[in-house]
């Protein structure tokens, strides 16, 4: 059996999220099934603007583990693309990183409803529905049912991607209409002074109403200040 690797990397931070600044290993799966107009890893899948076959590598699973395991760090993280559309090799995948030693974190845009089986194999997902400010229609970007999954596993961390402080309204009606908890806020920004503004934007939003706030820390630390 195999997978569509993008990249597999590390030791690195762990940049976003309840993780942030820890110690990991990324592995990238190939290919998404959304298409958000701010995407940062478009490499995985816009073949408008790359030649996927050239970029991709096909791995056995065990090619996979093997390299994963090399890199040493006690977090996996499993980050794509979305890594869901190759579910099926995932639950092998985490029962060997976890025999390993290794703690798993999966990151997912939460349209695909996960088997109970993989939800059970990872300690901690961290689900990051789409915010109208992906250019995406609603049906394509929010899954009731994977929700609700996600959210009924007690492993799930939601996480929402916001540009403006007005779109924090919009993760307050996500967050009744599917009571989703823990909820985490992070900018959208590419830049390290983009990072800081727009946290410094949404922070006091965010704190009264009690939800959490991620920084990007790869940005920050790769101080990128281009725009
Ligand atoms: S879901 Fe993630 S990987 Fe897919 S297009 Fe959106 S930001 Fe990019």
């Amino acid at each position: 059996m195999s997978l569509l690797i993008s990249e597999i990397f590390g030791p690195t931070y762990q940049g976003e999220g309840p993780s942030a600044g820890q110690l990991a290993a990324f592995l990238r799966l190939s290919r998404c099934n959304l298409t958000c107009t701010w995407c940062d890893t478009p490499e995985t899948w816009d073949t408008s603007r790359y030649d996927l076959t050239a970029i991709t590598r096909r791995m056995t699973d065990a090619q996979v583990v093997h390299e994963v395991l090399a890199i040493p760090a006690p977090l996996v993280v499993i980050t794509g693309g979305e890594p869901m559309l190759q579910m099926d090799r995932l639950v092998w995948l985490a029962d060997m990183f976890r025999a390993n030693r290794r703690r798993v974190e999966i990151e997912t845009n939460g349209t695909i409803v996960p088997s109970n089986g993989l939800l059970n194999a990872v300690r901690q997902w961290n689900v990051s529905p789409k915010l109208a400010n992906s250019g995406l229609p609603y049906r394509k970007r929010i899954n009731s049912e994977a929700l609700r999954r996600f959210n009924s596993s007690g492993r799930a961390a939601f996480k929402f991607v916001v540009e403006h402080p007005a779109e924090l309204e919009e993760v307050a009606k996500l967050e009744t209409e599917y009571r989703l908890a823990p909820i985490w806020v992070m900018p959208q920004a590419t830049t390290s002074v983009g990072v800081l503004a727009r946290m410094r934007e949404i922070a006091d939003e965010t704190l009264a109403r009690r939800w959490n706030l991620s920084s990007r820390l790869h940005i920050l630390l790769e101080g990128t200040d281009v725009r």
